[in-house]
């Protein structure tokens, strides 16, 4: 009989990676053999085993027994007890949990009928998309290596057994070296996948008794364990399949080399991609003329691919809740990052839905960029510059066709990924002198090489670093790699002389860095002509302001630099010691807190004190709630991604820099970032436009039933501005409308709410080609539909004075008849205004 230890699994993640690998590594010290039962579903599992020990699906409370059996087994038995006793309820203190989205979620009106299949997502980057699902699986063989032969099992056992050695001795020269309990706990769990006896047995059997090539074989294993982990109901275990994805492609790098990396399938029509997470060069790989979507499961909004998928448009979704697993790979499928949610099997209401819903948006688009035509001010004249964020040469002139005041960050580093070594100096002097070509005269801001954190470049040989974010990242790597940066440098002083470009340095910590920098560019400026090329003498040189340090040392830095960009997302995430890639710690890194926006005042402060330009480059940039902020600070310039520009400008353009001054003053008395953002949103409902324009009302319509018709309404407000969540205020109007209807006969509906999601009290009216049915109160369908939204904090006498003065007006025939009438809006608008005294 063997002695057995019953436990309860006290981990919130149950039993995943790291505490197997905690597990496993002391049956290591024993000769007996283990077994583990979970006793809720009865699997048994090897202990000696990390992936079988995963794969039994242990939750939290999951009854456990742990058998014993062989020469040491009183001892194991001892030391195993202490061991689940003490230290393996703490393996997994620090796992970050991620809220899933809200429970409250219902589909629009207008969806309920569909028949389509559904999975509710976060949304991490808006729009639309629709195409074909493509899966881009994290793990898959190099063309080169699928099609490879066997060369016989014996040399290919041997492949396999002196891979895993070499990857077993580089995992243990790299958890010698990882500082952090956390960096040594993934370290530790991969080598605990590495040296597992069910994955060699698996190796060695596929090419012994199956007869695969060692790089088959590592495919077929990797696909066999990652099953098994997502046949088990656990998220987190799902997640686990990266590491073992990651100890396959890092054994077969050791087996194969340079041969072992591949290049994704190209796409070749709409695309949805799915995939588990990617990294910056994956996205960019990837061909976006096709790319109409993402669904990737990795959450964050400010990690570098989130970043990207918002630069170029493309819809992306987080975190599909219940997706994995599934395979739906081919099946045509909708990327809704309006509502978060991934849709596929679309029937005709899905379709029409979805094409209302991308018109709404390439409208709401087109509005803006008629807006963003003039100069980026605000209503009462201070001028702000707003530029576009971009990753290649192709970008700048969409920027600036969008309304870009010029290019506010080119971020090169992209130009350097996806490739084995650098780009030469003249591959980068033809990108950025192109990205000068199209800027058409306006600025460009071209960041150098800002690689590391998250943005390793494989042919930079970087040691693994336990945190590289705090590693050797931008400008920390140029003395290591000066050949690199002098080549970079060249290039952009060639550039220059084909517009007026500016040198921007990332991750800058010390001024020392500075000078280093501006040596370089001065001995490579003066050597220009000695190669018979061009150059401008003097291009400016401005510095990220990203590490907190340096803006309590501007004065000196202004003595040497010549602009300053903050990098808020850096700046946020080394500020607030939280990282930007972390979900787990995402509500800490809250640009209102007030401490960050104490900084941001006191550096642009002392940046102008000192009469330089200070400009903001992060993701904060891009929200049009923040704005009236950095209209406040007085900053000279802020630079946002792409489909950002015009928006940003429309709203510039609405606020008064008085208003945002005084704004800015309360905010920043405000103690905690709650209250600052109750301050916010306070002055964000203060607005006067007129409730009703020419622009809202709709003379002719196709929609063909109620709810079509009272979401074409409330879409046109979110197209002229009046709302940024028309699904809100959609809900709003059904909330009433489901208890009774609206058709107040005659063939006109007054559908109506009050909700906040309206920028101000909204008018709109919309007149139907078909009539359709509203179950109106005489019966008859409905030809003419007025909304009314008003703002739920709008006093309750205007509610009453518009609603009454319409639903009494409207009993006069000859004010329906100047509403129902073939007319132009101007006359309706008239009408409006006259009879419910409007104006
Ligand atoms: C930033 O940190 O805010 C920034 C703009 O740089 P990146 O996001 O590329 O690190
Ligand atoms: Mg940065």
């Amino acid at each position: 009989m063997p002695l057995e230890i019953r436990f309860n699994c006290q981990l919130a993640g149950g039993v995943h990676a790291r505490p197997a690998s905690a597990l496993e590594e002391l049956t290591a010290r024993f000769r007996s053999e283990f077994s583990l039962v979970n006793e809720r579903n009865g699997c048994r599992a090897n202990a000696r085993s990390v992936l079988a020990l995963v794969a039994s699906d242990i939750r939290l409370d999951d009854a456990c027994r742990l058998e014993i059996a062989g020469p040491d087994e009183q001892e194991a038995h001892a030391e195993m007890a202490r061991f689940l006793r003490e230290r393996f309820p703490c393996c997994d203190n620090d796992i970050p949990t991620v809220q899933p989205p809200g429970e409250e979620f219902s589909l629009p009106p207008d969806l309920r009928e569909s028949t389509m299949t559904y999975w509710r997502a976060t949304p991490a980057a808006a729009g639309i998309g629709l195409g074909r699902i493509v899966e881009i699986e994290p793990f898959e063989l190099p063309e080169t290596l699928a099609n490879m032969r066997p060369l016989g099992a014996e040399q290919e056992r041997r492949r396999i057994e002196e891979g895993l050695y070499a990857l077993n001795a580089a995992l243990a020269e790299q958890a010698a070296r990882m500082p952090s309990d956390a960096a040594a706990g993934i370290v530790a769990a991969h080598q605990a996948i590495a040296r597992d006896p069910e994955f060699r047995a698996s190796l060695i059997e596929a090419v012994t008794a199956v007869g695969l090539c060692a790089a088959r074989a590592v495919a077929e294993s990797e696909a066999h364990f990652s099953r098994m982990l997502m046949a088990t109901s656990s998220e987190l275990l799902h997640q686990r399949v990266l590491d073992v994805q990651d100890v396959c492609r890092q054994l077969l790098d050791k087996i194969y080399g340079e041969a072992a990396r591949r290049s994704e399938a190209p796409l070749t029509e709409d695309a949805i991609c799915l995939a588990e997470s990617l990294t910056p060069s994956q996205l960019l790989a990837l061909d976006r003329r096709y790319l109409k979507g993402l669904v990737l499961f990795q959450p964050g909004t400010t990690s570098h691919v989130h970043i990207l998928a918002r630069s170029f448009g493309i819809p992306t979704l987080t975190r599909a809740v219940g997706l994995t697993g599934r395979r739906i790979a081919g099946e045509l499928a909708v990327v809704d990052a309006e509502i978060g949610l991934l849709a596929t099997n679309l029937d005709e209401t899905a379709r029409r839905y979805y094409a209302m819903e991308q018109d709404r948006l390439r409208r709401r688009q087109a509005r803006l960029l008629r807006l963003a035509e003039g100069p980026g001010d605000t209503s009462d004249g201070q001028p702000l510059q707003i530029a576009a964020n971009i990753s290649s040469a192709d970008e700048a002139a969409c920027g600036v066709a969008a309304g870009a005041d010029g290019v506010g960050l080119f971020r090169t580093e992209m130009l350097f990924m996806n490739r084995d070594r650098p780009p030469s100096e003249g591959e980068q002097f033809e990108e950025y002198r192109r990205a000068l070509y199209a800027a058409a005269g306006k600025p460009v801001i071209i960041r150098t090489l800002d690689a590391g954190g998250d943005k390793p470049l494989p042919f930079l040989n970087q040691p693994v670093e336990a945190n590289p974010f705090l590693g050797c990242r931008g400008v920390r790597l140029y003395p290591r790699h000066e050949a690199l940066f002098r080549a970079q440098v060249r290039a952009l002083l060639r550039a220059s002389v084909f517009g007026p470009l500016k040198m921007l340095a990332p991750m800058v910590s010390h001024l020392d860095e500075v000078r280093w920098m501006r040596r370089i560019v001065e001995e490579e400026s003066a050597r220009i002509p000695e190669t018979g090329q061009q150059g401008k003498r003097h291009v400016p040189l401005g510095v990220m302001l990203e590490v907190p340090s340096i803006a309590f040392a501007l004065d000196h830095f202004c003595r040497e630099v010549d602009f300053f960009s903050i990098g808020s997302n850096d700046l946020l995430q080394y500020f607030l010691a939280a990282d930007r890639a972390n979900p787990g710690v995402s509500g800490i890194s809250d640009p209102l807190s007030p401490g960050f926006l104490r900084l941001l005042k006191k550096a642009v402060d002392d940046v102008h004190t000192h009469g330089k330009r200070i400009g903001l480059c992060g993701e904060m940039a891009i929200s049009v709630r923040y704005l009236p902020l950095l209209v406040g600070l007085g900053l000279d310039e802020i630079s946002v991604a792409v489909p950002a520009v015009a928006e940003i400008k429309a709203a510039l353009a609405r606020l008064s820099s008085s208003d945002c001054s005084e704004l800015l003053t309360a905010v920043l008395r405000s103690p905690t970032a709650r209250e600052a953002a109750e301050c916010l949103d306070r002055f964000h409902q203060q607005s006067c436009d007129p409730i009703v324009d020419e622009n809202l009302i709709l003379m002719s319509s196709g929609s063909r039933t109620k709810a079509e018709a009272i979401k074409e309404i409330v879409d046109n407000f979110f197209v002229q501005g009046r709302t940024d969540r028309p699904r809100d205020v959609e809900v709003a109007i059904w909330q009433r409308e489901s208890v009774y209807s609206t058709g107040l006969g005659y063939g006109i509906a007054i559908p109506h709410c009050k909700s906040d999601s309206l920028r101000a009290d909204t008018m709109g009216l919309l007149r139907l080609d078909q009539p359709v049915d509203w179950g109106s109160v005489d019966g008859q369908p409905v030809k003419l539909v007025i909304l009314l939204g008003l703002r739920e904090s709008s006093p309750k006498e205007t509610h009453m004075r518009i609603f009454s003065r319409l639903a009494r007006r409207l009993m006069h025939e000859d004010f329906r008849a100047r509403l129902i009438e073939p007319c132009d809006p101007a006359s309706t608008l008239n009408a409006l205004q006259e009879e419910l005294e409007l104006a």
